[in-house]
Protein backbone atom coordinates (compact mmCIF):
# COMPACT_ATOMS: atom_id res chain seq x y z
CA UNK A 1 0.00 0.00 0.00
CA UNK A 2 0.99 3.38 -0.43
CA UNK A 3 1.67 4.96 2.77
CA UNK A 4 -0.58 6.25 4.76
CA UNK A 5 -3.37 5.30 3.21
CA UNK A 6 -5.37 3.42 5.46
CA UNK A 7 -2.84 0.81 6.79
CA UNK A 8 -4.28 -1.39 8.79
CA UNK A 9 -2.29 -3.03 11.04
CA UNK A 10 -4.68 -3.82 14.22
CA UNK A 11 -4.77 -7.83 15.35
CA UNK A 12 -8.09 -9.15 13.63
CA UNK A 13 -10.50 -8.80 16.55
CA UNK A 14 -13.31 -11.41 17.31
CA UNK A 15 -16.76 -10.86 17.42
CA UNK A 16 -16.83 -10.68 21.09
CA UNK A 17 -15.11 -7.80 20.96
CA UNK A 18 -17.14 -5.36 19.47
CA UNK A 19 -19.42 -3.28 20.71
CA UNK A 20 -20.86 -0.83 18.50
CA UNK A 21 -24.00 -1.96 16.68
CA UNK A 22 -22.80 -1.20 13.30
CA UNK A 23 -19.88 -3.08 13.71
CA UNK A 24 -21.62 -5.97 14.14
CA UNK A 25 -22.87 -6.03 10.63
CA UNK A 26 -20.90 -8.76 8.77
CA UNK A 27 -21.69 -8.93 4.57
CA UNK A 28 -23.70 -11.81 3.76
CA UNK A 29 -26.45 -12.33 1.59
CA UNK A 30 -28.61 -11.86 4.38
CA UNK A 31 -26.95 -8.56 5.85
CA UNK A 32 -28.74 -6.22 2.75
CA UNK A 33 -31.98 -5.13 4.03
CA UNK A 34 -34.27 -4.25 0.58
CA UNK A 35 -35.72 -0.67 0.46
CA UNK A 36 -39.76 -0.61 0.95
CA UNK A 37 -42.24 -0.08 -1.59
CA UNK A 38 -42.51 3.94 -1.02
CA UNK A 39 -38.46 3.89 -2.85
CA UNK A 40 -39.39 1.40 -5.58
CA UNK A 41 -38.28 3.97 -8.70
CA UNK A 42 -34.94 2.52 -7.61
CA UNK A 43 -33.61 -0.91 -8.30
CA UNK A 44 -33.31 -3.12 -5.14
CA UNK A 45 -30.53 -4.71 -6.21
CA UNK A 46 -26.78 -2.91 -6.97
CA UNK A 47 -23.51 -4.36 -8.92
CA UNK A 48 -20.67 -4.83 -6.20
CA UNK A 49 -17.03 -6.26 -6.06
CA UNK A 50 -17.80 -9.00 -3.91
CA UNK A 51 -14.73 -11.25 -2.34
CA UNK A 52 -16.01 -14.23 -0.78
CA UNK A 53 -12.31 -14.81 0.26
CA UNK A 54 -8.85 -13.63 -0.34
CA UNK A 55 -8.09 -13.32 -3.72
CA UNK A 56 -11.70 -14.83 -4.94
CA UNK A 57 -13.91 -11.83 -6.00
CA UNK A 58 -16.94 -11.46 -8.73
CA UNK A 59 -18.86 -8.91 -9.59
CA UNK A 60 -22.43 -9.55 -8.66
CA UNK A 61 -25.72 -8.49 -8.02
CA UNK A 62 -26.36 -8.00 -4.47
CA UNK A 63 -29.25 -6.04 -2.21
CA UNK A 64 -28.50 -2.58 -1.65
CA UNK A 65 -27.76 -1.01 1.74
CA UNK A 66 -30.58 0.53 3.40
CA UNK A 67 -29.92 4.01 5.19
CA UNK A 68 -29.76 3.03 9.58
CA UNK A 69 -31.47 6.80 11.54
CA UNK A 70 -28.11 8.39 11.95
CA UNK A 71 -27.06 6.82 7.91
CA UNK A 72 -26.82 8.20 4.45
CA UNK A 73 -27.43 6.14 1.80
CA UNK A 74 -24.63 7.28 -0.78
CA UNK A 75 -24.11 6.78 -4.81
CA UNK A 76 -21.00 5.99 -5.31
CA UNK A 77 -19.54 8.04 -8.27
CA UNK A 78 -16.18 7.03 -7.47
CA UNK A 79 -13.66 5.05 -5.17
CA UNK A 80 -9.56 5.00 -4.89
CA UNK A 81 -7.37 2.06 -4.84
CA UNK A 82 -4.71 2.02 -2.95
CA UNK A 83 -2.14 -0.38 -1.56
CA UNK A 84 -4.44 -1.56 1.29
CA UNK A 85 -6.88 -2.62 -0.94
CA UNK A 86 -3.82 -5.09 -2.56
CA UNK A 87 -3.70 -6.20 1.66
CA UNK A 88 -7.67 -6.52 1.25
CA UNK A 89 -7.06 -8.90 -1.86
CA UNK A 90 -5.03 -10.91 0.25
CA UNK A 91 -6.82 -10.92 3.04
CA UNK A 92 -4.44 -9.10 5.58
CA UNK A 93 -5.06 -7.06 8.23
CA UNK A 94 -8.34 -6.68 9.85
CA UNK A 95 -10.19 -7.90 6.23
CA UNK A 96 -13.04 -9.62 6.70
CA UNK A 97 -15.25 -12.16 4.36
CA UNK A 98 -17.21 -12.01 2.67
CA UNK A 99 -16.59 -8.11 1.89
CA UNK A 100 -17.70 -5.65 -0.76
CA UNK A 101 -13.98 -3.35 -0.52
CA UNK A 102 -13.29 0.37 -1.39
CA UNK A 103 -12.61 2.78 1.40
CA UNK A 104 -11.83 5.90 -0.51
CA UNK A 105 -15.12 6.82 -0.86
CA UNK A 106 -16.85 9.83 -3.01
CA UNK A 107 -20.50 9.93 -3.86
CA UNK A 108 -23.67 11.35 -3.77
CA UNK A 109 -26.15 11.76 -0.98
CA UNK A 110 -28.92 9.55 -1.84
CA UNK A 111 -30.83 8.49 1.01
CA UNK A 112 -31.41 10.60 4.22
CA UNK A 113 -32.09 8.57 7.46
CA UNK A 114 -34.31 9.96 9.53
CA UNK A 115 -32.51 11.23 12.25
CA UNK A 116 -30.08 13.06 10.45
CA UNK A 117 -30.14 16.69 9.74
CA UNK A 118 -27.65 19.09 7.10
CA UNK A 119 -27.52 16.77 4.35
CA UNK A 120 -29.90 17.20 1.25
CA UNK A 121 -30.40 14.49 -1.71
CA UNK A 122 -27.65 14.89 -4.29
CA UNK A 123 -24.55 16.67 -1.77
CA UNK A 124 -21.42 15.76 -3.06
CA UNK A 125 -19.71 13.85 -0.49
CA UNK A 126 -16.47 12.44 0.47
CA UNK A 127 -16.34 9.66 4.02
CA UNK A 128 -14.18 8.97 6.53
CA UNK A 129 -13.80 4.86 6.19
CA UNK A 130 -13.31 4.43 10.19
CA UNK A 131 -15.17 3.15 12.49
CA UNK A 132 -14.42 3.22 16.04
CA UNK A 133 -16.73 2.15 19.15
CA UNK A 134 -16.34 4.82 21.35
CA UNK A 135 -16.93 2.88 24.50
CA UNK A 136 -13.37 1.10 24.81
CA UNK A 137 -10.51 1.79 27.28
CA UNK A 138 -8.87 4.46 24.41
CA UNK A 139 -11.78 5.57 22.88
CA UNK A 140 -12.73 6.34 26.37
CA UNK A 141 -9.60 8.31 26.60
CA UNK A 142 -10.30 10.22 23.64
CA UNK A 143 -7.86 8.35 21.57
CA UNK A 144 -10.22 6.93 19.09
CA UNK A 145 -7.54 5.47 16.59
CA UNK A 146 -6.59 3.18 18.81
CA UNK A 147 -10.02 1.57 19.12
CA UNK A 148 -10.11 -1.65 20.18
CA UNK A 149 -12.93 -2.85 17.93
CA UNK A 150 -11.09 -0.33 15.12
CA UNK A 151 -12.94 -1.24 11.71
CA UNK A 152 -13.03 -0.07 8.50
CA UNK A 153 -15.63 0.42 5.62
CA UNK A 154 -14.26 -1.27 2.77
CA UNK A 155 -12.04 -3.53 5.15
CA UNK A 156 -14.26 -4.88 7.80
CA UNK A 157 -17.33 -3.97 6.38
CA UNK A 158 -19.04 -2.99 3.19
CA UNK A 159 -17.25 -0.59 0.91
CA UNK A 160 -17.17 1.52 -2.24
CA UNK A 161 -16.50 -0.68 -4.91
CA UNK A 162 -20.15 -0.93 -5.79
CA UNK A 163 -23.11 1.18 -6.72
CA UNK A 164 -24.20 2.73 -3.16
CA UNK A 165 -22.79 2.38 0.15
CA UNK A 166 -24.11 3.31 3.49
CA UNK A 167 -21.87 5.76 6.52
CA UNK A 168 -23.13 6.83 9.85
CA UNK A 169 -23.57 10.48 8.93
CA UNK A 170 -21.19 12.27 11.18
CA UNK A 171 -18.58 10.43 8.67
CA UNK A 172 -19.45 12.24 5.79
CA UNK A 173 -18.59 15.85 4.37
CA UNK A 174 -19.62 18.02 1.73
CA UNK A 175 -17.24 18.72 -1.22
CA UNK A 176 -17.99 21.34 -4.09
CA UNK A 177 -14.88 21.84 -6.07
CA UNK A 178 -12.70 19.13 -6.45
CA UNK A 179 -13.89 16.29 -9.07
CA UNK A 180 -14.98 12.87 -7.93
CA UNK A 181 -12.00 11.50 -9.45
CA UNK A 182 -9.56 13.96 -7.38
CA UNK A 183 -11.68 13.52 -4.15
CA UNK A 184 -10.72 10.10 -4.04
CA UNK A 185 -7.66 11.80 -2.50
CA UNK A 186 -8.91 13.13 0.41
CA UNK A 187 -8.62 9.94 3.06
CA UNK A 188 -5.01 9.56 2.12
CA UNK A 189 -4.59 12.99 2.50
CA UNK A 190 -6.41 12.86 5.67
CA UNK A 191 -3.85 9.79 6.72
CA UNK A 192 -1.05 12.33 5.76
CA UNK A 193 -2.08 14.84 8.03
CA UNK A 194 -2.27 12.22 11.08
CA UNK A 195 1.49 12.00 10.74
CA UNK A 196 2.08 15.47 10.29
CA UNK A 197 -0.08 15.87 13.85
CA UNK A 198 2.55 12.50 15.35
CA UNK A 199 5.23 14.33 14.13
CA UNK A 200 4.16 17.95 15.01
CA UNK A 201 7.54 19.13 13.25
CA UNK A 202 8.76 22.60 13.78
CA UNK A 203 9.13 25.30 10.65
CA UNK A 204 12.33 25.00 8.16
CA UNK A 205 13.72 21.44 9.59
CA UNK A 206 15.09 19.25 7.25
CA UNK A 207 13.32 15.72 6.35
CA UNK A 208 14.07 12.83 4.33
CA UNK A 209 11.15 11.33 2.94
CA UNK A 210 11.61 7.48 2.10
CA UNK A 211 9.24 6.21 -0.47
CA UNK A 212 8.75 3.10 -2.77
CA UNK A 213 10.27 4.42 -6.29
CA UNK A 214 8.16 4.91 -9.52
CA UNK A 215 6.06 6.89 -11.25
CA UNK A 216 5.02 8.82 -8.09
CA UNK A 217 9.17 9.79 -7.62
CA UNK A 218 8.58 11.15 -11.19
CA UNK A 219 5.36 12.81 -10.50
CA UNK A 220 6.56 14.17 -7.20
CA UNK A 221 10.00 15.54 -9.11
CA UNK A 222 7.74 17.15 -11.87
CA UNK A 223 5.96 18.92 -8.85
CA UNK A 224 8.80 20.36 -7.47
CA UNK A 225 8.72 18.93 -4.24
CA UNK A 226 11.70 18.53 -1.92
CA UNK A 227 15.31 19.34 -2.72
CA UNK A 228 16.66 15.71 -3.67
CA UNK A 229 14.53 12.84 -5.06
CA UNK A 230 16.50 9.88 -4.77
CA UNK A 231 15.42 6.44 -6.34
CA UNK A 232 17.31 3.71 -4.29
CA UNK A 233 18.23 0.27 -5.64
CA UNK A 234 16.75 -2.50 -4.08
CA UNK A 235 19.28 -5.10 -5.02
CA UNK A 236 21.99 -2.71 -3.90
CA UNK A 237 21.02 0.43 -2.35
CA UNK A 238 24.36 0.69 -0.32
CA UNK A 239 26.45 3.21 -2.44
CA UNK A 240 23.35 5.34 -2.36
CA UNK A 241 23.10 5.27 1.39
CA UNK A 242 26.85 6.00 1.72
CA UNK A 243 26.32 9.11 -0.90
CA UNK A 244 23.86 9.93 1.26
CA UNK A 245 25.84 10.23 4.41
CA UNK A 246 28.86 12.04 2.19
CA UNK A 247 25.77 14.74 1.73
CA UNK A 248 23.95 15.08 4.58
CA UNK A 249 26.64 14.60 7.41
CA UNK A 250 24.50 15.82 10.47
CA UNK A 251 21.59 14.03 8.98
CA UNK A 252 17.81 14.88 9.04
CA UNK A 253 16.06 16.16 11.43
CA UNK A 254 12.94 14.13 10.58
CA UNK A 255 13.35 10.52 8.39
CA UNK A 256 9.97 9.32 7.37
CA UNK A 257 10.06 5.31 5.95
CA UNK A 258 7.37 4.77 3.97
CA UNK A 259 8.56 1.79 1.91
CA UNK A 260 7.29 -0.71 4.33
CA UNK A 261 10.69 -2.22 4.27
CA UNK A 262 11.94 -3.61 8.29
CA UNK A 263 15.39 -3.72 6.09
CA UNK A 264 14.48 0.12 5.20
CA UNK A 265 13.34 1.53 8.26
CA UNK A 266 16.55 -0.37 10.41
CA UNK A 267 18.71 1.47 8.19
CA UNK A 268 16.85 4.71 8.02
CA UNK A 269 17.67 5.16 11.57
CA UNK A 270 21.13 5.78 10.84
CA UNK A 271 20.33 9.12 8.78
CA UNK A 272 17.58 10.78 11.80
CA UNK A 273 19.99 13.70 13.29
CA UNK A 274 20.34 14.08 16.91
CA UNK A 275 17.49 14.92 18.63
CA UNK A 276 15.60 14.56 15.63
CA UNK A 277 12.47 11.32 14.84
CA UNK A 278 11.98 8.79 12.83
CA UNK A 279 8.66 8.20 11.55
CA UNK A 280 7.59 4.24 10.69
CA UNK A 281 4.85 5.29 8.26
CA UNK A 282 4.75 2.01 6.04
CA UNK A 283 3.03 -1.04 6.02
CA UNK A 284 4.89 -4.51 7.25
CA UNK A 285 4.74 -7.59 7.17
CA UNK A 286 3.64 -8.78 11.07
CA UNK A 287 6.73 -10.90 11.55
CA UNK A 288 9.31 -8.08 10.19
CA UNK A 289 11.88 -6.77 12.90
CA UNK A 290 13.93 -3.84 12.86
CA UNK A 291 17.32 -4.25 14.65
CA UNK A 292 18.10 -0.52 16.14
CA UNK A 293 21.09 0.11 18.60
CA UNK A 294 19.57 1.37 21.78
CA UNK A 295 22.33 3.09 22.56
CA UNK A 296 22.10 5.72 19.89
CA UNK A 297 18.55 6.07 20.58
CA UNK A 298 19.65 7.42 23.80
CA UNK A 299 22.33 9.26 23.09
CA UNK A 300 21.47 10.95 20.34
CA UNK A 301 17.96 11.85 21.90
CA UNK A 302 15.96 10.10 19.02
CA UNK A 303 11.99 10.06 18.64
CA UNK A 304 10.25 7.12 17.09
CA UNK A 305 7.32 7.53 16.06
CA UNK A 306 4.48 5.41 14.77
CA UNK A 307 1.23 6.83 12.33
CA UNK A 308 -1.70 5.01 11.39
CA UNK A 309 -4.53 5.63 9.55
CA UNK A 310 -6.31 8.79 11.35
CA UNK A 311 -9.38 9.82 12.62
CA UNK A 312 -11.05 13.30 13.08
CA UNK A 313 -8.62 14.78 10.19
CA UNK A 314 -11.47 14.95 7.13
CA UNK A 315 -12.47 18.31 7.66
CA UNK A 316 -8.42 19.63 7.21
CA UNK A 317 -8.40 17.10 4.44
CA UNK A 318 -11.48 18.83 2.74
CA UNK A 319 -10.12 22.08 3.47
CA UNK A 320 -6.89 21.65 2.04
CA UNK A 321 -8.03 19.72 -1.08
CA UNK A 322 -11.50 21.07 -1.88
CA UNK A 323 -9.60 24.85 -1.83
CA UNK A 324 -6.76 24.19 -4.07
CA UNK A 325 -4.41 24.71 -1.16
CA UNK A 326 -3.03 21.23 -1.58
CA UNK A 327 -3.88 20.58 -5.58
CA UNK A 328 -4.29 17.21 -7.03
CA UNK A 329 -5.17 17.73 -10.15
CA UNK A 330 -3.46 15.29 -12.94
CA UNK A 331 -2.59 12.80 -9.91
CA UNK A 332 -5.51 10.12 -10.78
CA UNK A 333 -3.51 8.72 -13.40
CA UNK A 334 -5.96 5.23 -14.28
CA UNK A 335 -9.80 4.75 -13.93
CA UNK A 336 -11.47 1.10 -14.56
CA UNK A 337 -14.86 0.06 -13.64
CA UNK A 338 -15.45 -2.61 -11.12
CA UNK A 339 -15.37 -4.83 -13.99
CA UNK A 340 -12.06 -4.50 -14.51
CA UNK A 341 -10.99 -4.20 -11.17
CA UNK A 342 -8.05 -6.93 -11.42
CA UNK A 343 -6.94 -4.74 -14.09
CA UNK A 344 -6.89 -2.04 -11.47
CA UNK A 345 -5.08 -4.47 -9.12
CA UNK A 346 -2.30 -5.15 -11.39
CA UNK A 347 -1.82 -1.70 -12.90
CA UNK A 348 -1.20 -0.96 -9.08
CA UNK A 349 1.09 -3.29 -7.91
CA UNK A 350 3.12 -2.39 -11.93
CA UNK A 351 4.04 1.12 -9.54
CA UNK A 352 3.20 2.57 -13.28
CA UNK A 353 -0.01 4.75 -11.45
CA UNK A 354 -0.04 7.74 -8.84
CA UNK A 355 -3.78 7.11 -8.29
CA UNK A 356 -6.24 4.93 -9.49
CA UNK A 357 -10.41 5.25 -9.57
CA UNK A 358 -12.60 2.98 -9.62
CA UNK A 359 -16.33 3.66 -10.85
CA UNK A 360 -19.24 1.73 -10.88
CA UNK A 361 -19.84 1.98 -14.66
CA UNK A 362 -18.43 3.87 -17.59
ZN1 LIG B 1 -6.42 3.95 0.96
ZN1 LIG C 1 -13.13 1.95 20.88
Amino acid sequence: MSAGTFPLTRKPHTSSSLCYPIIQISLSQDHYKYFDKTMSDRPKTMKALYYGAPRQFDVREVPIPQAGDNELLLKVTCCGVCGTDGHVHEGEFITTFPLIPGHEVVGVVEEIGNEVKGFVKGDRVVADPGVTCGKCFYCRRGKSLLCESFLGIGISLPGGFAEYVTFNAHKVYKIHNLTDEEATLVEPAACAIHGLDQLNPPVGIDALIIANKGIKTEMARELGVGDELLELDRENPEPQWEQLKKDYPYGFDVVVEATGSAKIATEAINYVRRGGSLMIYGVYDNAAEVHWPPSKIFLDEIRIIGSFAQTHCFPRAVAYLDSGKIKVKGMITDIFTIDDYQKALDKMNSRGAVKIAVKPFK
